[in-house]
């Protein structure tokens, strides 16, 4: 029997990914939606989260796609009213308001997901198996993208609490901390903002590594032509790339490929809503906010590069 399931904040992830993701899942029934200004044809629209919460207690569960400033006030109001929550990434805007979020759910008992979609990419589970057993000499991360073609008209991006550029870095970030075995934390950090925005358009990091592997990062919204979302690991046995952000694997020269090739159940999102379920069923909380952590460190440690003004 599906769960019902609100959606909030019917923007861009929201229409790309979310709606059908729910749509073609067993385990979910998109019973309603919140905002301000979308709908979705034949699901009944609320433009106030509150009202929604008040009219339909038969929706145990929402889905946050907000970016992430607004998010708390909605997930607390939902942990209040007794209903599991799942987040976009990044769970929250600081990491004290993702811990006070998760200390809420513990104590209503709900379920809570801070979701990391870049995770769920077709190739990621396998680099972390191949990586298991050896040595890390050097990890790269190249994560270069078109701001103006990917991100158009998301004003917020540029506003204190959007992130820039680590809006889609952080994406990296949460593979890293999920194929990599040892804790790395920041050693430096560079943060390029343009002078008329309040967030970084570019971004260079360097970490420590407890085996004394090379571990760098390098984020930029400027880049035309092709686009990057790569991460290249050395080990003493070999070498690996994840390319297009997960989604292809190539080790020691050799392109590798998964048997769900093409499947409408094993997409990222997919993933995310059958891992929402499995907590809901358990009655967990996965909240992970590490790769939150290092975005957080960058923002701490950064040395600040004025540079010229964007203008989308
Ligand atoms: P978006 O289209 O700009 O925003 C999503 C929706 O959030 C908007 O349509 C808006 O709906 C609502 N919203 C915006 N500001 C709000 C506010 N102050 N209070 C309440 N609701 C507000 O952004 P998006 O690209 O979907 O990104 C949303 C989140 O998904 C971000 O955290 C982003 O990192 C994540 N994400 C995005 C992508 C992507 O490719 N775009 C990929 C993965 C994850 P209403 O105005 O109708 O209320």
């Amino acid at each position: 029997m599906p769960q019902k399931i609100a959606l909030v904040g019917i923007g861009k992830i929201a229409r790309d990914q979310h709606i059908p993701a729910i749509q073609a899942s067993p385990d979910w029934q998109l019973a309603a939606t919140v905002s301000r200004h979308g709908t979705v044809g034949g699901i009944q629209a609320f433009d106030d989260f509150a009202a929604m919460l008040d009219a339909r207690p038969d929706i145990g569960v929402v889905s946050l796609c907000m970016p992430p400033v607004p998010r708390f006030d909605y997930a607390s109001a939902a942990i209040e009213a007794g209903r599991h929550v799942m987040l976009e990434k990044p769970p929250g805007a600081t990491l004290s308001e993702c811990h006070a979020l998760e200390a809420m759910a513990r104590e209503a008992g709900v379920s809570i997901y801070a979701t990391w979609h870049s995770r769920e990419a077709a190739m990621v589970s396998t680099a972390k198996a191949w990586l298991v057993g050896k040595r890390l000499t050097s990890l790269v991360v190249t994560w270069k993208e078109d701001v103006r073609k990917w991100h158009p008209g998301q004003s917020w991006i540029w506003q204190a609490g959007g992130l820039g550029v680590f809006d889609p870095g952080i994406n990296a970030l949460s593979i890293v901390t999920e194929i990599l075995a040892d804790p790395i934390h920041l050693t430096s950090s560079e943060l390029l903002i343009p002078e008329n925005c309040e967030t970084p358009i570019a971004a260079h990091m360097a970490f420590a590594h407890p085996h004394g592997a090379r571990v760098t990062a390098d984020f930029d919204f400027r880049q035309q032509g092709d686009q990057f979302w790569n991460i290249a690991i050395e080990t003493d046995q070999g070498h690996l790339v994840l390319s297009d952000g997960g989604a292809k694997l190539v080790i020691d020269g050799h392109a590798q490929s998964t048997a769900t090739d093409g499947n409408p159940l094993q997409g990222e999102y997919p993933r995310l809503y059958a891992n929402m379920a499995r907590l809901v069923r358990d009655g967990a909380i996965d909240m992970d906010l590490s790769p939150m952590a290092h975005v957080a460190d960058a923002f701490l440690l950064g040395r600040r590069v004025t540079v010229e003004p964007f203008f989308e």
